[in-house]
């Protein structure tokens, strides 16, 4: 059957009142005795249902014709089981000459490698026990310690002891055990007290043949099926059921061990452009177009997502609550956010607030280019304000602490280098206004541009750019490791007392290193796998970020709600030298009066305390909620590269 019809432009009205399908029921929806299918393609002339009986491999398709529906929409109902089947559409444009195929964007498992999209009653998928599956408990966002994991990293390296090395099954995988006997795997993580594993992209990515497992490596930022797990994390990636269930069992494995889980979602452009499934079924509509009418470049990597146009936003917004809900998934990181629009973010927290307000969510606030979507409305850093209870990454505190990532050989405050005294500062009060902060004028992204720390994520490192011991390695050629890891141990005190929610990339705590690469994001597990021999090596420093975590977890004060608590609780004092920052914190609601001293200069130094009566939580070699020992009248004296925390009695 054929539709012809005049389209109106993408981006008017007149198409969205036309043409927005609000349904829920795109898609295949499996019986036992007959599936019903719908799909968006408003400018099709005609679409067809192709059915497979396997996800890969080579066969001709019994070919099923679709109507046109509702508002652009195409279905068919095709009688008998045809569940753990497999399909793809066939669709005829207006001038184009052949006809294009395409995977539903609306599938929920597929064949290896994404390309037929399987027709999965997902009750079958369930894990024993998933009906009872029960989320950690969590309050506020900035209780969050989160610790970003790649999943084929976390198990890969022999060292590991995984059963599943680089498996979904391997991130949840309990009893592992390294050289040394030290624990691995998400026992490493309980230890270690973090709240939150955030993981690298997950969804469904081109850049590595799912079918010969481990020959390539991909971060995952090359999105394909937004609502499919990806299958090279599966056991057998041919059998669409098996990543599915085992994503689940992943999910649950965590939440049994305590831990929440938050995906990096990359809704932000897809791997392909004009050879993607949303360019195959709606050309053009899915993508911005830049002036010349070509796919706008906004996320460097080749095209952006329109996620302001009305069926691109409920793309979106079904498939992070499909996320949420049937995967229990508690929070997500997005790629990029800078390119999606306020609003689309805004009814985003509003969807995952109906499911459960305690999802978290933040992302990068910045694009990675130039995008026709108009600065004002763009998720930027520096518009998250006027977003609710949605986070951006704190570049500004990163650079301050370890060196700006685009100037590799340069340090920042860790280093001893001059002049990164107020942006830490701003970190510290995670970026809310505080009257004792010099702001360069002018300059919003380095300004108090968080109107709540919840709006905030405090960090050194993440997957991009060098890992923290890599940057220190390269910024202070000729010291010994001994100085090295003081000043990670100072990086990690300033991340994890500083207000907003916390943020580690994985293993930085085992002084983690790429071997000094910078872009990692193909390159062989012998770079980007979490080699646990250094847990045992670099125990101490292990040891120093579990007890600054215990002390960020047993304070209220490190984790203030409100800026205003921020205004009236945490007061900087004057340091006797540059290269160093300290304060006292006490939150409004009661509890500990809190010292905190960074002392980046290579020299001791002794700080004047407004009273007496100290005892020291955390110095220079060991962090935690026991006192260390007591100081004798009101002032400190704080060792070269090293942080000190205090509690009055
Ligand atoms: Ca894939």
């Amino acid at each position: 059957m054929k539709r012809n019809t005049s389209v109106p432009g993408f981006d008017s009205k007149e198409f969205a009142n036309k043409f927005h399908y609000a349904g829920q029921d795109l898609g295949a929806r499996p019986s036992r005795t007959a599936t019903s299918f719908r799909v968006w393609a408003p400018t099709a002339r005609s679409v067809e249902l192709l059915l497979f009986r396997t996800g890969h491999r080579p066969e001709t398709p019994r070919v099923v014709p679709m109507a046109p529906g509702a508002k652009g929409t195409w279905t068919a109902t095709v009688k008998g089981d045809l569940r753990n089947r497999y399909y793809r559409y066939r669709l005829v444009h207006p001038g184009q000459a052949a006809p294009v195929e395409a995977v539903d964007p609306y599938a929920v498992a597929t064949g290896a490698n994404g390309e037929r999209a399987m027709i999965l009653d997902l009750r079958t998928t369930d894990p024993a026990g998933w009906a009872r599956d029960v989320k950690p408990p969590f309050g506020d966002p900035v209780d969050a310690v989160v610790y970003e994991l790649h999943v084929r990293d976390f198990t890969i390296h022999p060292s590991a002891g995984s059963r599943f090395p680089g498996t979904y099954l391997g991130v949840a995988e309990r009893g592992t055990k390294g050289p040394g006997g030290v624990r691995t795997g998400v026992d490493h993580l309980r230890e270690l007290g973090i709240t939150h594993v955030h993981l690298l992209p997950v969804a469904d990515y081109g850049g590595v043949d799912e079918t010969k497992s481990g020959r390539s490596y991909n971060w995952g930022y090359n999105p394909e099926n937004y609502n499919v797990p990806e299958g090279s994390y599966a056991t057998d990636p041919c059998d669409g059921r098996v990543r599915v269930r085992e994503f689940k069992r992943m999910v649950q494995g965590l939440h049994r061990a305590g831990l929440r889980v938050v995906l990096d979602v990359v809704y932000n452009h897809t791997y392909r452009g004009g050879d993607s499934h949303f360019h195959r079924l709606v050309p053009g509509y899915y993508h911005r177009q830049n002036a010349a009418g070509g796919f706008s470049n906004g996320s460097g990597c080749g095209n952006e997502v329109a996620s302001d146009r009305s069926m691109v936003r409920k793309m979106m917004l079904d498939s992070l609550v499909y996320w949420a809900t049937e995967y229990h998934v508690d929070g997500f990181r997005f790629d990029l956010m800078g390119l999606h629009d306020l609003e689309t973010m805004r009814r985003i927290r509003r969807a995952m607030d109906r499911i459960d307000p305690s999802i978290l969510l933040y992302g990068e606030g910045w694009t990675g280019g130039d995008s026709p979507l108009p600065a004002d409305r763009r998720a930027m850093k520096t518009n998250v304000a006027r977003l609710p209870r949605v986070a951006a990454f704190n570049d500004t505190i990163r650079d301050a602490i370890k060196g700006p990532v685009s100037e590799h050989h340069q340090g920042g405050f860790v280093q001893g280098a001059p002049g990164f005294e107020e942006r830490l500062k701003t970190g510290i009060a995670a970026s809310v206004r505080h009257p004792q902060i010099a702001y360069p004028a002018g300059d919003l992204w380095n300004g108090p541009w968080a109107k709540q720390p919840h709006h905030c994520v405090s960090y050194d490192s993440c997957h991009d750019n060098h890992a923290l011991w890599d940057k220190l390695a390269l910024t202070t050629k000729g010291l010994k490791n001994a100085d090295r890891l003081a000043m990670n141990r100072l990086a990690a005190a300033i991340v994890l007392t500083s207000q907003g929610i916390a943020f580690l990339h994985a293993g930085e705590e085992m002084a983690r290193s790429k071997k000094g690469h910078e872009n990692t994001y193909n390159l062989p597990d012998s770079v980007n796998a979490m080699d646990w021999r250094r847990k045992e090596k670099y125990a101490g420093l292990v040891a120093y970020y579990r007890g600054l975590i215990a002390l960020r977890k047993a304070h209220p004060a490190f984790r203030l709600k409100t800026a205003t608590d921020i205004r009236r609780g945490l007061a900087f004092l004057n340091m006797p030298a540059p290269g160093m920052v300290g304060y006292i914190l006490q939150s409004p609601a009661g509890g500990n009066l809190f010292a905190v001293v960074f002392n980046a200069t290579a020299r001791r130094r002794t700080v004047k305390l407004p009273a007496a009566g100290w005892r020291v939580l955390v110095d220079g070699r060991k962090a935690g909620v026991k006192t260390l020992r007591r100081l004798p009248g009101d002032s400190c004296a704080v060792v070269p590269s090293s942080a000190l925390v205090l509690a009055k009695t």
